[in-house]
C-alpha cells in the first residue's frame, strides 16, 4: 500500500500466460495488448475459449456450423499475429454458459497442463455499465466466475477432482489474475509497442467487426486514457489480484 491507499503494483514478466474467455474476440478486446507484450518478453500465452461463438451473427444466412468454424479461425489468426502459443475450444454453447463443475472442471485441467503462473479471464463482477449503456452479456460472467473458481481453491487442491490427480494433472497455484474490466481497475500493462497487435488482432475477427474502424479507434482511445493515469502512451487497464 502507499499512503494514498491504493495498491502499487510492479510491472509482471510471466513465463506462462493462460487467457480464459466466453466466446473468440473477447481476450482481444480486453487484453492482447497485453498478451502481445507479455509474448514479447518470452511468455508463452494461450488462449481458453468456452463458447463455440456460435451465435454472434447478424447475417440471416449463416449457420451456427459456417459460423463457429469461422470465428475459429479468426481467433487463431488473432494469437498467431503476436506469437500466441495457440487457443483451445471448449465448444460449450455459445449464449448459455452457466458456472458449473463440469465447466469448473475442465478450466483447472487447463490451468494443471499448462501452469501459468498468470491467469487473465472476465471480471464476473462486471455486470452492467450505464456510462456505457449495456449489459455484461452473461456468458463474460459466467467464465469470469468459473475461471476464478478454479484458479481459487480448485486447481490448487490435489483432493478437489482426485480423478484429475490420478490422471496425473498436478494441483497448480497461480500466482496473479488479471480481470478485464473497462472501468473498474488498479493495474494496467504497457502496450504502447504492442498496440498494433492489438489492432491486428482485433482485424482479424472479420465476422464481429462491422465496424472495425469505429472499434479500433475505440479501443486506442481506451488504451490511451488507460496509458495516460500510468505514465505510458498506451496501456490496459485490469483489476489485478496477487494471490498470497
Ligand atoms: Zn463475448
Amino acid at each position: 500500500m502507499n499512503t494514498s491507499g491504493k495498491i502499487s503494483f510492479n510491472p509482471i514478466t510471466p513465463k506462462i500466460v493462460l487467457g480464459v474467455a466466453a466466446h473468440p474476440d473477447d481476450l482481444d478486446f480486453g487484453a492482447s495488448g497485453a498478451m502481445a507484450a507479455f509474448a514479447k518478453d518470452g511468455a508463452s500465452v494461450h488462449y481458453l475459449i468456452l463458447t463455440d461463438g456460435s451465435k454472434g451473427s447478424a447475417d440471416t444466412t449463416m449457420t451456427p456450423e459456417k459460423l463457429t468454424e469461422m470465428r475459429r479461425q479468426e481467433q487463431r489468426d488473432a494469437v498467431a499475429h503476436f506469437g500466441g502459443a495457440g487457443v483451445e475450444f471448449l465448444d460449450y454453447p455459445d449464449g448459455q454458459l452457466e458456472v458449473t463443475m463440469e465447466l469448473k472442471q475442465d478450466i483447472i485441467k487447463a490451468i494443471r497442463t499448462l501452469k501459468p503462473d498468470v491467469v487473465v479471464t472476465m471480471d464476473p463482477t462486471m455486470v452492467y455499465s450505464s456510462l456505457r449503456g449495456i449489459i455484461n452479456h452473461p456468458d463474460h460472467r459466467a467464465a469470469g466466475q468459473a475461471t476464478l473458481d478454479a484458479v481459487y481453491p480448485l486447481a490448487r487442491d490435489h483432493m478437489s477432482f482426485p480423478e484429475l490427480f490420478e490422471q496425473g494433472h498436478e494441483p497448480h497455484k497461480v500466482k496473479t489474475v488479471l480481470l478485464i474490466n473497462f472501468e473498474h481497475n488498479n493495474f494496467a500493462v504497457n502496450i504502447t509497442d504492442t498496440i498494433d497487435f492489438k489492432m491486428k488482432a482485433l482485424e482479424a475477427h472479420v465476422s464481429q467487426m462491422p465496424e472495425l474502424e469505429k472499434t479500433q479507434a475505440w479501443m486506442r482511445d481506451l488504451a490511451s486514457k488507460a496509458g495516460a493515469k500510468n505514465g505510458y502512451t498506451y496501456g490496459e487497464a485490469f483489476m489485478r489480484i496477487d494471490i498470497d
